[in-house]
């Protein structure tokens, strides 16, 4: 019998380190890095318009706020361009440390040249080689940004969109495939305009003078298989730092899953340095919502905890009241509603583990793994909720005031273990 290691099973050796270069994207002074063995970088974008310098700046807060390491804003107008130093400063005087990404199609060229306050403002360009101009205008206009790049110490992503493809390579492919004894079929041919492009451009760049670890690629697509098999055919060909992400994923639960699906087989396979999940708002929704599943894909993944995992069974037919639910989202809301909180005086609280269980069939087992859990009485069980502390019974818990109790204990347990005791010298 094969007695190898299961987790070298599971694991594959390629949850290794991800790209080798690393790309710094600084401001002010500070720097974040991307790439190479730095974490996974979550980004998320605006939807305000951008010459409203309030309304901006308070949606990049919200996104920072919520866990986006990178914010990327609209800049398609000359308006536009004149906000953005006045977004950066207005984020500087509220304590806000993210760097902005500007995005920019078909005038990008003109706003950088034509702004140089706006170029430096910013920590990063993405430029679209499909959206930068047309037959000898493209080159021209593309090492203008490359320029404005290399003049401002800055960062570029070459974002390549499967819907905004550069058509004359596209049509050039298509030609070259016609003449080929067995033609490949069309989507291989997407496939490969759209990792051409993005590295022909970087060459390109390099060509420019501009230095490879300030070039980070995208190829973003909208189908998952698409988004895999672009992506997969990216790391092999090329050892730039990767933007991730399922272009157009969709609105909720379609949305949410199809990015995840997506964004897990590739980061399994150690493929991606930055992701964003670009989920259409439903009405009313938060625009954070983008960064919170971008956040839960990470830490699903075990490659990055952002707050404390709360395991909770699904409930079934041995917790027939409302009570189990109401219970285990009471703790849920309460541990994320903590956290920024937590955070700042407890380092390392976000490793923790809470369980919340439904029944005695699997609650006593599955809170004794986590670091604190409960375990709830289903239906005709006897009202009492024994809590596990380190693995083992610390106490049973019964009445009304269960929940206030569990977040009581779980907080003294975090302060226990993650607390900083502050001496004073003798
Ligand atoms: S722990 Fe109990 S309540 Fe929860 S799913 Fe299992 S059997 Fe049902």
């Amino acid at each position: 019998m094969n007695d190898e290691p299961l987790a070298a099973v599971i694991r594959p050796a390629t949850l290794g380190p991800r790209s080798t270069r690393q790309a710094l994207v600084r401001w002010g002074s500070h720097t974040l890095t991307i790439g190479g063995d730095a974490p996974v970088r979550v980004q998320a974008m605006t939807n305000t318009d951008t010459v409203d310098v309030i309304g901006t700046a308070i949606q990049v807060k919200e996104l920072a706020q919520a866990g986006s390491e990178l914010v990327r804003i609209t800049v398609n107008t000359p308006e536009a361009a004149e906000a953005v130093p006045h977004i950066r400063e207005q984020l500087d005087r509220m304590g806000i440390v993210v760097p902005l990404i500007g995005d920019f199609h078909y005038n990008g060229h003109r706003l950088l040249s034509d702004y140089p306050a706006m170029a430096q403002a910013l920590s990063k360009y993405r430029i679209n080689p499909g959206n930068v101009g047309k037959g000898d205008k493209r080159d021209r206009q593309f090492a203008m940004m490359i320029e404005a790049a290399m003049r401002h110490d800055k960062v570029v992503r070459i974002g390549v969109n499967w819907g905004s493809l550069d058509q004359e390579l596209l049509a050039a492919l298509m030609d070259q495939n016609a003449a080929r004894a067995e033609p490949w079929d069309a989507k291989s041919v997407m496939y490969q305009a759209l990792v051409q492009s993005a590295l022909a451009s970087a060459d390109h760049a390099r060509e420019l003078g501009m230095n490879p670890d300030q070039i980070i690629i995208s190829c973003k697509v909208s189908g998952v298989q698409d988004l895999i098999t672009v992506y997969r055919a990216l790391a092999r060909r090329c050892d730039y730092a990767l933007h991730l992400g399922l272009t157009e994923a969709g609105m909720g639960t379609k949305g949410t899953v199809a990015s995840a699906a997506a964004l897990s087989v590739l980061l399994q396979e150690g493929i991606g340095d930055t992701i964003r999940v670009s989920l259409t708002p439903q009405p009313g929704e938060a625009r954070t919502q983008e960064v919170v599943i971008a956040l839960e894909i990470l830490q699903a993944l075990g490659l990055r905890n952002f707050n404390p995992s709360v395991t909770a069974c699904p409930g079934c037919g041995r917790t027939t009241s409302e009570t189990f639910q109401v219970l285990a989202k009471r703790i849920d809301d309460h541990l994320r509603a903590m956290m920024p909180v937590w955070k700042g005086r407890y380092p390392g609280v976000e490793n923790l583990k809470v369980a919340v269980m439904g029944c005695i069939v699997n609650g006593p087992g599955e809170s004794k793994h986590a670091d604190v859990g409960i375990s709830l009485p289903g239906t005709g069980e006897a009202p009492a909720a024994p809590v596990f502390i380190d693995g083992a019974k610390a106490l049973t818990l019964r009445g009304e005031g269960i929940a206030e109790e569990f977040h009581k204990i779980v907080e003294d347990y975090i302060q226990r273990r993650f607390g900083t005791e502050l001496t004073t010298p003798p």
